[in-house]
């Protein structure tokens, strides 16, 4: 088994469910006592979180890529970003490394393409829903067409996820406003949901939906296992 590299605290709450998704993962592949060989760089979120509201994106993907050369020095064979958001900075990073990064929107974009999908809602932190990181990743490579939500859904995603899912609060009002902008969707012409940060599936799951979900946590897991394993 390879030795997977994780960034993680972004947040904690999130890294939690990596680390449980992928020993999980391990144990339904392989069975027995196996479990995930791994090793987490943890970052303060206070701090990370602080400077991307300031929108120093220079200064985190400096952040981001030593956290990633530390992994590599410390002998990870592959590094998976524990964020959507900070996949802004990949390009960056990859350019950094001699291991390979597993990008979570390619993960994300081949399970679409599996199951036919083209035109999908794109749900996450302002910045993934924004900036053109993620949905470009998609249309570029996969053709996927993205819909993101209205300005004011956007700015209640974003603050749902800061104030309390990466707060490990989980509401019953707030489950409800993502169903809302998900049947929203629905009559734009969204075939499918990306859960495209790694909180959010904490909130909303397959079963609080009629349209398909894409679990962007669980996704990211199962592409590095694929690569661990293989
Ligand atoms: N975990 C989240 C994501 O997947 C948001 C926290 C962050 O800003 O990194 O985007």
């Amino acid at each position: 088994m390879k030795k997977i590299g994780l960034i993680g605290g972004m947040s904690w709450e999130s890294s939690l469910e990596y680390y449980r998704l992928l020993n999980l993962g391990v144990k339904e592949r392989l069975g027995g006592y196996h479990s995930v060989h791994c090793i987490m760089e943890s970052v303060d979120f206070a701090e990370i979180e602080r400077l991307q509201h300031a929108g120093s994106w220079h200064i985190l993907c400096q952040l981001m890529t030593k956290a990633a050369l530390n992994l590599e020095i410390a002998g990870a064979d592959c590094i998976v970003l524990c964020t959507n958001t900070m996949h802004t900075c990949c390009e960056v990073i990859e350019k950094h490394l001699k291991i390979p990064f597993l990008h979570i929107a390619r993960a994300t974009a081949e399970q679409i393409v599996r199951q036919k999908l083209s035109k999908i809602l794109l749900l996450g932190t302002k910045f993934t829903m924004e900036q053109d990181f993620f949905k470009d990743y998609l249309r570029q490579y996969f053709n996927i067409e993205v819909i993101i939500p209205s300005e004011d859904d956007r700015s209640k995603v974003h603050e749902i996820i800061y104030s309390e899912l990466v707060q490990g609060k989980i509401l019953d009002f707030s489950r409800r406003e993502f169903q809302r902008i998900i049947k929203l969707s629905e009559s734009a012409g969204a075939e499918g949901v990306i859960l495209g940060c790694t909180e959010i599936p904490l909130l909303i799951t397959q079963e609080d939906v009629s349209i398909p979900t894409f679990d962007t946590t669980q996704i990211h897991v199962e592409y590095a296992l694929d690569f661990a394993l293989a």
